[in-house]
């Protein structure tokens, strides 16, 4: 007989080497909770190792996984995670560039500063994991994902930067695709809606005009969605080395204003 849905995802992740960057943040964490209990090895990567650690004891307390210190935006940091992934597991199967900062505001109130740290460490940053953990991936045929954003594609005021690196990461991914096929390597690009995590949280808290926005967008897209719901949805689309993960509620807000 077929094998069930989660006969399928146990057989993809089971024993899965599966390296998070971001991982102490909300979606990272979250995500990287449901791997675990999926079977995958995962690696949790982040700025600070200890607030990694403590945000790992905190999703999976039974488990005891490697937690490391991590700048996406160095590439020497980006080769010493993959090489101690490498030198605890032995292997590597995915890799997910997670990571990622936000800057909200019109374009003359955003200084060149911030402007370059939003693309540095969103656009840059998910370059450098890709170029590091390459010929790992190209070793063991594995998977290379990145987290986009709906703002990729759905535009709104005072996310100028933020859109511009997200939709970056998107042509990177879809550039790397086509590279990467004929060496079996798959990549995915996911394009999640608002999430209930600080990155959206902190902001809503310190700056009106970003309330203001959230509630002006269409329908499902405006409400926050709770993390829980779309770490689901994100470690499903890594069992299955999806392609492409349009968040339901940006794929309702798309199709509403187009019709
Ligand atoms: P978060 O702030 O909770 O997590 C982001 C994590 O990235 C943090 O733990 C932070 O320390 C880490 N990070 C920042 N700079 C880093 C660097 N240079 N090196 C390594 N790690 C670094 O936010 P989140 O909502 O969990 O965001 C995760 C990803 O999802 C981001 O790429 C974000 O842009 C994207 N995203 C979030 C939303 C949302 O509404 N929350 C929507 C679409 C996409």
């Amino acid at each position: 007989s077929l094998p069930t849905r989660t006969e399928v995802r146990r057989f993809t992740l089971a024993g899965q080497v599966v390296l998070v960057t971001g991982a102490a943040g909300g979606i990272g964490s979250a995500t990287a909770r449901r791997l675990t209990h999926a079977g995958a090895r995962v690696v949790w990567a982040d700025l600070d190792a200890e607030r990694t650690r403590e945000a790992a004891a905190e999703a999976v307390p039974d488990d005891e996984p490697l937690c490391l210190a991590l700048d996406v935006t160095s590439p020497a940091s980006c080769a010493a995670a993959v090489q101690a992934t490498l030198d605890h597991h032995g292997r590597l199967d995915v890799v997910w560039a997670n990571a990622g900062v936000s800057a909200f505001g019109p374009l003359a109130t955003v200084d060149p500063d911030t402007w370059r740290q939003v693309v540095e460490v969103n656009l840059l940053g998910s370059y450098h994991v890709a170029r590091a953990a390459l010929p790992a991936l190209v070793a063991h045929r594995g998977y290379l994902a990145f987290t986009a954003s709906w703002a990729s594609f759905a535009h709104s005021p005072g996310h100028s930067a933020y859109a511009a690196s997200k939709a970056g990461i998107e042509a990177l991914a879809d550039g790397l695709r086509s590279e990467l096929d004929h060496e079996g390597v798959r990549v995915g690009v996911f394009h999640p809606g608002w999430i209930d995590t600080r990155m959206v949280t902190e902001k809503q808290r310190t700056q009106p005009a970003f309330g203001v926005l959230l509630d002006s967008l269409p329908g499902p897209l405006g409400a926050l969605t709770p993390v829980d719901e779309l770490a689901e949805v994100l470690a499903d689309a890594i069992a299955r080395r999806a392609a492409k993960v349009v968040h339901p509620r940006v794929g309702w807000a798309l199709h509403a204003a187009r019709a």
